[in-house]
């Protein structure tokens, strides 16, 4: 077929136009000529979707723009075999289904079997039956469910009331902490004297030491690597670990680091969109460790973030990496080689993990949690209340 171009009229041109106004890159004006105006819009949604932007028509852009036609919700949507489903209705499905945190691979507009499996668990989830098709009822959770709703995942808003209604207690719980980085690769390096450190070193240590004082509370705690592994553990197979251990929390540690020597402080992201969608649990989690690092360690507050990696999509628990200071800040790294503050620096974050388990009308000013009380608690053997 030869490319419809400028200059062309036509019922085809018709056509293109609408699918363009419906993308709101046309202005809707009567008219069957291939404009000025409609060139520009082509160039536009053939950028938007990757294509060559020459502004013509041609059987790709047609297919595109065809795709481009479905808005979701009009038809219901499975995984076909072996011609999938696509469009761009397929498109904003997995938008969404990234939003609130289950793995569709990527948006690609395809329905393909990563899509129908990240249906099917948020069926499961919902309490629909999990067929993997996005039907009318799907749809109407998916809506009931948007973007708007703060907490993402009804998984996460069911972790919340599971945490608040398990007591305020750590024994028993199951805490997963990742020590960053490690075999292959060291993380942040800094090749200097006696403060030489790596980051995966660093961080292994601190997380031992948590691990210590976790569990000298009766928390069941796992490493997600050791001190020194042969390769390095992807970030969705420590989230995949962390899921399949049931994990109540899950602690990535990392330090940070930047070329210039100025940059310093404490940062700790939790799951979240630029959409405003976030993990309510983990958000929680995230602004405790924070604030109890700041305050027990005055490393600089580099405060909390929102964001969609991995290793926060994918855990199912309240999930947060923080990154404790910066190793190639002489200040940051001169406190981070010192044990007794790597200790301080683990008081600060059992604390943010005790807190997390007190309903939030009972949680205490930040700092004043005594950390060996903790153990003392455990030692006199208490039980859940
Ligand atoms: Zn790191």
């Amino acid at each position: 077929m030869r490319p419809i171009r400028s200059g062309d009229r036509g019922p085809a041109v018709t056509e293109i136009r609408a699918v363009l106004t419906g993308l709101d890159l046309l202005a809707a004006t009567p008219g069957d000529e291939f404009d000025v105006a409609t060139e520009r819009a082509v160039r536009a949604f053939q950028q938007s979707r990757g294509l060559s932007a020459d502004g013509r028509v041609g059987a790709e852009t047609w297919r595109a723009l065809d795709a481009a036609r479905w808005r979701l919700g009009a038809r219901t949507l499975y995984h076909a075999v072996p011609d999938p489903l696509t469009g761009e209705d397929v498109r904003s499905l997995q938008e969404r289904l990234l939003e609130m945190g289950y793995d569709v691979g990527g948006a690609d507009a395809v329905y393909g079997v990563r899509t129908s499996r990240a249906v099917a668990q948020f069926q499961r989830e919902v309490g629909l039956k999990p067929d993997g098709s996005c039907g009318p009822y799907t749809m109407g959770a998916l809506r009931r469910l948007g973007r708007k709703v703060v907490g993402g995942r009804p998984q996460w808003l069911r972790e919340s009331d599971a945490i608040r209604q398990s007591g305020p207690t750590l024994v028993g719980r199951t805490v997963v902490i990742d020590p960053g980085h490690g075999g292959t690769d060291p993380g942040v390096v800094v090749p200097d004297g006696a403060l030489r450190w790596t980051e995966a070193d660093l961080v292994h240590d601190l997380a031992s030491r948590l691990e210590g004082r976790l569990a000298a509370a009766g928390v069941r705690v796992q490493l997600t690597r050791g001190p020194a592994p042969r390769d390095c553990l992807p970030d969705v197979d420590r989230a995949e670990l962390a899921n399949s251990l049931g994990a109540d929390v899950f602690i990535s540690l990392h330090t940070d680091g930047h070329p210039g020597p100025a940059a310093d402080g404490v940062a700790t992201y939790h799951y979240g969109t630029d959409n405003g969608v976030t993990s309510a649990t983990g958000e929680r989690l995230a602004g405790l460790v924070q604030r109890e690092i700041v305050a027990r360690t005055g490393l600089r507050d580099c405060r909390t973030h929102a964001k969609a990696w991995d290793l926060l999509r994918l855990t199912r628990m309240p999930a947060v990496r923080v990154e404790v200071g910066y190793l190639t800040s002489p200040q940051d790294r001169a406190r981070l080689v010192d044990p007794r503050f790597r200790d301080r620096v683990v008081e600060a974050i059992m604390a943010a993990v005790q807190r997390m388990f007190f309903p939030i009308e009972r949680d205490v000013p930040t700092g004043s949690i005594d950390v060996s009380t903790l153990r003392a608690v455990v030692a006199a053997g208490a039980v859940r209340d």
